[in-house]
């Protein structure tokens, strides 16, 4: 069914009792022609691309818990695309566009909201980097203004502008920056999928690859075995267990992340803001509660949990920049498994394996990628080329030493700037 105002009215008068499931719940298949292991955001909507842009719609997405149970529910919901080397900039400018029109594609409420991003600097030196980071970003076609600190305080007054090892200098302003509601990304590309004939398939483990001759034959998962010719691994912070069942070690380290949620508060913060040298980020959902976070606990780990110092850690930058946060009280922490690659850029490619294909490495940004990830791995499923916006995320690099070394660029160690 489609949503609209005169469906939410009738539906309103009628006692809500027309809505109909958003997506089916069947059985696997024993075959299908293509497979994407892993129900996050990136590959619902790789599967929601196949079907739309390339016509696949005997597929099946496998996903060992529910859909949206892991980092795309779990993220703090930000919409950038302020990238700044070659390869990442085309590649976020596409997502941000297919963002823009996304809730009329999917027929799905994500919440979109550009409500603009304020990336603080603290030094003259920061700042120069901030301008190249804000010309580069402009001269390929994206928003980028350089503010200074009175222009950011008339945005921000609440911020604490005179912190002796941080003052706030100003700030690179994206205004077309914001905030997405995240389950709502991962429900609205799944019931697209869906709609589209593609079998949804949760609590459906992946336990093993099949190999023959070089070439990807299925899949075997705690739901049976499954044939396809096509497999690609979606799975974030779980990449290299999955890429180990196909004899691959792939270039990637899991860490967690975590993040934090305040009881609901009146609105008085408008748009996103980051403190990157007190790993810090905060913007205020649409329920109330001030969301933030902080960096990577910096160990590799499975465990969905984060630790303590971590925490201390990002309330402390919280409370450094933004002191009336310590009245608010914090309701919900919780932490995601990132797949951080070693450039901290993201690998989208084919494998060694005849027709197995991997998308991993978004750690941290793979929110905002998740329209343009689906997009470009639907190409390349589909094609066996790289999309033209992610020809530069091959696994190549990390033979050649060309990586895409944007942002902090230091792999999972970026707290040793
Ligand atoms: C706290 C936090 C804050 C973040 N904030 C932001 C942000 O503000 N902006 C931004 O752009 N990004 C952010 N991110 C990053 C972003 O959430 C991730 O990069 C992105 O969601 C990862 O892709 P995904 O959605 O496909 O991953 P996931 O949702 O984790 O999907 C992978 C799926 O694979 C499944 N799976 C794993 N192994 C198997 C198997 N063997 N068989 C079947 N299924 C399997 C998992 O159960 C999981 O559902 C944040 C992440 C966290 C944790």
């Amino acid at each position: 069914m489609r949503f609209s105002a005169l469906e939410i009215l009738k539906q309103g008068l009628t006692g809500g009792k027309g809505w109909t499931p958003h997506w089916r719940d069947p059985a696997p298949k024993p075959q299908y022609d293509a497979i994407i292991i892993g129900g996050g955001g990136h590959g619902l909507s790789t599967a929601y691309y196949l079907a739309k842009n390339h016509g696949m719609t005997n597929i099946a997405v496998l996903e060992k818990g529910y859909l949206g149970g892991g980092n795309v529910g779990r993220n703090t919901t930000i919409v950038r695309a302020n990238y700044m080397l070659d390869g990442n900039s085309q590649f976020y400018s596409h997502s941000l566009k297919l963002w823009e029109g996304l809730e009329q594609e999917l027929n799905y409420n994500v919440m979109m909201s550009q409500r603009g991003m304020f990336n603080l600097f603290h030094s003259d030196g920061q700042r120069d980097a901030a301008a190249r980071r804000g010309n580069m970003i402009r001269s390929q076609g994206d928003a980028a203004e350089l503010l200074d600190r009175e222009q950011v305080r008339k945005h921000l007054p609440y911020l604490n502008y005179d912190n002796i090892r941080f003052p706030i200098y100003g700030a690179l302003y994206q205004p077309t920056a914001g905030t997405a509601r995240h389950d709502a990304v991962a429900w609205g590309y799944a019931r697209g999928a869906d709609q589209r004939g593609v079998d949804l398939i949760q609590n459906c483990e992946v336990t093993g690859i099949d190999v023959e001759n070089g070439k990807v034959t299925g899949v075997q998962t705690t739901r049976g075995a499954i044939k396809a010719a096509k497999v690609g691994m979606v799975v974030a912070g779980r990449s290299s267990q999955l890429a180990e069942m196909a004899g691959m070690r792939l270039p990637i380290e899991s860490h967690v992340l975590q993040a934090f949620v305040t009881e609901g508060l009146k609105p008085c913060i408008d748009h996103v803001v980051t403190f990157g040298m007190g790993h810090m980020y905060m913007s205020q959902s649409d329920k109330g509660g001030l969301v933030f976070g902080g960096d990577l606990d910096y160990y590799a780990s499975y465990a969905q949990r984060g630790n303590l110092p971590t925490k201390e850690h990002v309330m402390e930058a919280a409370m450094c920049l933004l002191p009336m946060i310590g009245k608010a009280r914090v309701l919900r922490s919780w932490g995601g498994i990132m797949d951080m690659s070693p450039d901290g850029s993201f690998i989208m490619d084919k494998t060694h394996i005849d027709g197995l294909f991997v998308n991993t490495g978004w750690c941290y940004g793979g929110f905002k990628a998740v329209p343009a990830s689906g997009w470009c791995m639907a190409h390349l499923m589909a094609t066996g080329q790289p999309h033209e916006v992610a020809a530069r995320h091959r696994l190549d690099r990390f033979e050649t030493g060309r990586g895409i070394l944007d942002e902090e660029a230091t792999g999972s160690q970026h707290n040793l700037h």
